[in-house]
């Protein structure tokens, strides 16, 4: 109540969201406290007003949100996986009007956070938000979750009505990444936040690094730039037209300078083969890299961006040359 309370008197927020299930990695950590915390969420929406929004897991955790008067739920990242339990909610949903929210799925499969979404929406929810969470990692990374922000811009490219929000908290993992994340969630036209708070945050009974104080939460929203989307300023329009002109013309540049380069893969590719060579060599594949690199850092470019680009361009020069070669025992044959 403490926390409701203090979120509610910030003026910015609509929805208090709580875990009363709380699905945890490792056995006898704290996993909610279930009904009985239903009626506390009830007790929220009364005396502050706020919509109440809570994850469930299976059928039952879907009845007992509704017979509380949950306004919204929410399915988290390790339920979004499973499409068994996705169905199982949206079997529990059918004839109910209530909004829902689909989490990303804890890997990185934009198909399977898109299934689940379709789930739901064929049991006759029309009202939904997908939240972006981030993806596990098994590398350390300054995230918690990778945020592979790919991923939810291909989304919103697929399904440009369905609303796309945030979890910042769960991204970042640490409460002082919180706004930086949220603040690229705005720049890329996301929807909304959804944020982790607690009164006393080093003594949350779950993901205590990542929660913020209301007060902490106020700092972070008022540091937010809202940008606009679009302009109706004639200036600014022409300018940013001319912008993308010359992007346009680059990437057509870039475009060809590839096709050229396959071409000459394809000469490797076939000298390699009628003098049976094989196609990779590593001394060769670690001066592209050196060389590239190193032309790159010379003209202010990142060095993982020039690395990668050059990986996906070999990859698809082995790829050929691959080809190459098996039309050539196909012949044999
Ligand atoms: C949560 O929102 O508290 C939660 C468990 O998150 P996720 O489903 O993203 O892991
Ligand atoms: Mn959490």
């Amino acid at each position: 109540m403490e926390d409701a309370r203090a979120i509610a008197a910030l003026g910015w927020i609509s929805i208090y969201r709580s875990g009363v299930w709380k699905p945890r990695t490792r056995p006898n950590a704290f996993e909610g406290n279930g009904e009985e915390a239903l009626r506390w969420l009830r007790r929220v929406r009364k005396e502050t007003g706020l919509l109440t929004t809570v994850e469930v897991a299976n059928a039952e955790h879907v009845e007992l949100a509704l017979k509380y008067g949950v306004d919204i739920l929410w399915i988290g990242a390790r339920t979004t996986v499973n499409p068994f339990s996705v169905q199982e909610i949206a079997d529990a949903l059918k004839g109910m009007d209530i909004p829902v929210m689909v989490k990303n799925p804890v890997n990185p499969d934009l198909n399977l956070w898109i299934g689940a979404l379709e789930r739901v929406n064929r049991a006759g929810i029309t009202r939904m938000m997908a939240v972006h969470r981030g993806f596990s990692n098994y590398e350390s990374t300054r995230f918690r979750n990778s945020p592979r922000w790919e991923l939810p811009i291909q989304l919103m490219t697929f399904a440009p009505d369905l609303p796309v929000i945030c979890d910042p908290s769960h991204i970042s993992g640490k409460r002082a990444l919180v706004g930086e994340v949220a603040q690229k969630a705005m720049d890329l036209g996301m929807h909304g936040l959804m944020i982790e708070t607690h009164p006393d945050p080093d003594r949350a009974w779950s993901d205590a690094e990542q929660q913020v104080t209301p007060a902490q939460l106020q700092e972070i929203l008022n540091k937010l730039q809202f940008r606009e989307r679009t302009s109706d300023n004639a200036v600014f329009n022409n300018h940013l037209a001319q912008l993308r002109r010359i992007v346009d013309s680059i990437d057509e540049e870039l475009i060809q300078i590839l096709a050229k380069r396959m071409k000459v893969i394809e000469k490797i590719g076939e000298y390699k083969r009628d003098n049976n060579i094989t196609i990779f060599q590593l001394e060769r594949w670690n001066e592209i890299l050196d060389t590239r690199s190193a032309l790159g850092s010379n003209l202010d470019l990142d060095l993982d961006f020039i690395t990668r680009i050059m990986m996906e361009v070999h990859k698809e020069s082995i790829q050929l040359q691959t080809e190459l070669m098996n039309r050539d025992d196909e012949k044999q044959d």
